[in-house]
């Protein structure tokens, strides 16, 4: 685990502090009475523990947690694809979809 300083991944004028924990490999034993005890291997997910919401674009700790791990998404393709979408009638909500 690290501290580390990220910019906001939406509006990117903030600097938000989060702790990084990098993905490994977790132990796990497992007793049964068919095999006895056994070991295996499961790997984390990365992950980042944002400590705060952006002051700037009021975006929640869960969403920039969200974009941190899923990468950068692209604002105009996404309005793009939202607009499509509303044409085929479908009425999209991104704030209450995630
Ligand atoms: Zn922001």
């Amino acid at each position: 685990m690290e501290n580390v300083k990220i910019n906001c991944p939406f509006c990117g004028k903030t600097t938000l502090f989060a702790i990084y924990t990098p993905s490994f490999f977790q132990a796990h034993r497992s007793h049964s009475s068919a095999s006895g005890s056994k070991t295996t291997y499961f790997k984390t997910k990365k992950k980042y523990e944002v400590q705060s919401p952006c002051p700037n674009c009021g975006k929640s700790v869960k969403e920039i947690q969200k974009a941190l791990i899923e990468g950068k998404k692209d604002p105009e393709k996404e309005k793009k694809i939202l607009e499509r979408l509303k044409k085929q009638g479908l009425d999209f909500n991104v704030q209450t979809k995630f």
